[in-house]
Formats: structure tokens, C-alpha cells, sequence
């Protein structure tokens, strides 16, 4: 939480500010994701009279995201940047004299979110058998996935049978 006092209590004054994040995890519906140190949050604040406020600012933290493929942990940089106006009545993220950083920042994080993060772009994943993750090498299961070559040629003799 950050102490905003000073610029709610004065109209058209605008202070800047270097804080950090103080949770350790970011938690959605799809997940927890663990936050990697403290990362600098800086957020300016100015007061847009008639209990408005301007808030705007940059943050980018360190996310540990679980590869899609392997589902190995991957550390992410969310490159987080919001600019907007909250009026009287916004309680999410104004608590008293107090401005709850660590909330924007969690809400701001989803905007950017990866629609997925491999750990290397040629993770081959696990075995949809037995769960070995097939970078560590084969595991010997038996994957039957059509080769696309395999069925060109199907298609060609089959054409062939039925003329
Ligand atoms: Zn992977
Ligand atoms: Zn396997």
C-alpha cells in the first residue's frame, strides 16, 4: 500500500512515485503464478479535482509461467505500462489515504498476459502416454500420429482403388 495522502488531499498536485511489490503471487482463476523478487513498481498520481484521480505508471515483473508444452516453470518479464482516471466512488484500489499498488499491478499483469510461454521454442513436451517429458529423450511409447506423408500416399492409392 502506498501512501497517497499528500495528493488526495490536494487538488491538481501531482507527486510521482518509486514503490515495489509487496505479494509474492500473482493468483488468478487460471492459476498462482510466483512473482520473482520485488519488482520496482513506479506509479504517478495527480489529483484531477472533484475527487479525481489520474494514475499512471510502469511495473515489470518477473513471472514464473509454466511452459505449455512441458509445463517446465519459465521466468516471464510482463512489460506493464497503465495510464487512466478513477473517480470518487473507485474502491479497488483506493483504501482511505492509501493507494493499492500491488492490486493494480495484478489486475494490470492480466492485460498482458501471455497467451502461452514455451521454455524453448522447439520443447517437444511430454508424452501424452506415460508423462515423460520427451526433452529428457524418447520414452519408448508407441505414437501412432499419422505421418502427413504417409497419408498423401493413402489417399493416392486409394483414389487409384476406386477409379
Ligand atoms: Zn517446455
Ligand atoms: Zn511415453
Amino acid at each position: 500500500m502506498l501512501d497517497i495522502k499528500d495528493v488526495l488531499l490536494t487538488e491538481n498536485r501531482k507527486s510521482s512515485y518509486r514503490t515495489v511489490m509487496e505479494r509474492s503471487v500473482l493468483s488468478y482463476r487460471s492459476g498462482d503464478f510466483p512473482v520473482e523478487g520485488h519488482p520496482v513498481i513506479e506509479v504517478a498520481v495527480e489529483n484531477m479535482g472533484g475527487q479525481k484521480l489520474h494514475l499512471s505508471g510502469c511495473a515489470a515483473p518477473v513471472v514464473s509461467i509454466p511452459c505449455a508444452r512441458c509445463l517446465k516453470p519459465v521466468s516471464y518479464r510482463l512489460d506493464i505500462r497503465f495510464d487512466f482516471e478513477i473517480g470518487p466512488d473507485e474502491t479497488t484500489y483506493i483504501d482511505g489515504y492509501y493507494l493499492d499498488v500491488d492490486q493494480l499491478i495484478h489486475d494490470e499483469a492480466l492485460l498482458v498476459w501471455p497467451e502461452r510461454v514455451l521454455c524453448r521454442k522447439d520443447c517437444r513436451g511430454l508424452c501424452s502416454i506415460c508423462g515423460h517429458d520427451r526433452n529428457d529423450g524418447p520414452c519408448g511409447c508407441e505414437h501412432t500420429q499419422a505421418d502427413p506423408r504417409m497419408a498423401k500416399i493413402l489417399d493416392i492409392f486409394n483414389n487409384f482403388k476406386e477409379v
